[in-house]
């Protein structure tokens, strides 16, 4: 009896993971031609400077819906793209996305003066990448300090001594530099000093927890404090309620991002002032 059940199981195992192989290959054909056929689409999300409300930078998030599976979150795709090989297209046609976007707002005298990019650390592993994202840049005639971009904390931990010397050269060339989901890695403060970034992005998890713990509230204040003596931008993700917003303001933080202020949107659907009643 104890030998068929174990088998039993094991076949249920089996499926499992062929059903994910399934889905994951088909995402990645689907995700091939989204990119191609440009289908797959740039999502907006604002950062708020917390001492005037008002939102001159934005994150660009990167949308998918399939045509079967429906909509299927980056959590999902971002990975499979890592894995097939399709990061550094699929980064190269958010670039474009997000370059043309400035550009239209500056048409448009929407005043987003900043973009930010998530940059994926397989992208550092790909020859000759970082040099045609400078010139992707560079085609547009943009100034690359108006793009920023964001390299998770645990990504960069992996293979630091690469990481670093590339986001040396990005920085060279002008992009502007964070380190997102900050916190979540197992960098010290002291160590953090030797990355070349300009921003840090403390993750979502410890504003989630800020107005419960004590402890979270200590450790924000920390990173906060730090990253002003160090000279260090500081943007809070996740922001969700008026109390965090206020609690964030009062240590010093200077962006704020998260689904208090507005989700990821179209272009055309983002907001640049926010009047929140910080007294209700
Ligand atoms: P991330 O860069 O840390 O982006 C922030 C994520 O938190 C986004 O999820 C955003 O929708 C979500 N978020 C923002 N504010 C709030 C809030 O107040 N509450 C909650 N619960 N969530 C909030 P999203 O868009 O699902 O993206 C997940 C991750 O996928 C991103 O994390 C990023 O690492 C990756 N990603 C997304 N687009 C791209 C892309 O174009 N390229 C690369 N390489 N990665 C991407
Ligand atoms: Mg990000
Ligand atoms: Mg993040
Ligand atoms: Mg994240």
């Amino acid at each position: 009896l104890r030998t068929s059940l174990r088998t039993k199981r094991d076949i249920v195992f089996y499926d499992e993971d062929a059903a994910e192989q399934v889905r994951e290959e088909r995402i990645i054909q689907e995700l091939r031609h989204a990119i191609t056929e440009e289908t797959l689409e740039a999502y907006y999300q604002v950062k708020v400077d917390l001492q005037t409300m008002r939102s001159e930078k934005v994150e660009a998030l990167a949308r998918w819906t399939h045509p079967e599976l429906g909509m299927i979150s980056p959590g999902e795709f971002i990975p499979a793209a890592e894995r097939a090989g399709l990061i550094v297209p699929l980064t190269e046609y958010m670039l474009h996305r997000v370059c043309r976007q400035l550009l239209e707002w500056d048409q448009s005298s929407v005043p987003v003066r900043e973009a930010a990019l998530n940059l994926s650390p397989v992208h550092f592993q790909a020859v000759g990448a970082n040099k045609r994202i400078q010139d992707i840049v560079s085609g547009y005639g943009l100034d690359p300090g108006r793009i920023e971009l964001e390299i998770t904390e645990t990504a960069m931990m992996r293979n630091l001594e690469t990481a670093v010397a590339q986001m040396e050269d990005l920085r060279a060339f002008g992009f502007r530099l964070a380190l997102d989901d900050f916190g979540t890695g197992l960098s010290s403060l002291t160590y953090l000093q030797q990355l070349p970034v300009h921003t840090l992005k403390i993750d979502r998890s410890f504003i989630s927890r800020l107005t419960r713990s004590p402890e979270d509230q200590a450790i924000v204040k920390l990173m906060i404090d730090f990253a002003a003596t160090t000279g260090l931008h500081v943007v809070c993700e996740g922001i969700e309620s008026r109390e965090e917003l206020l609690a964030l303001k009062l240590m010093g933080c200077q962006d704020g991002q998260g689904f208090l202020f507005q989700r990821p949107v179209p272009a055309s659907e983002i907001t640049i002032r926010y009047d929140l009643d910080l007294t209700s």
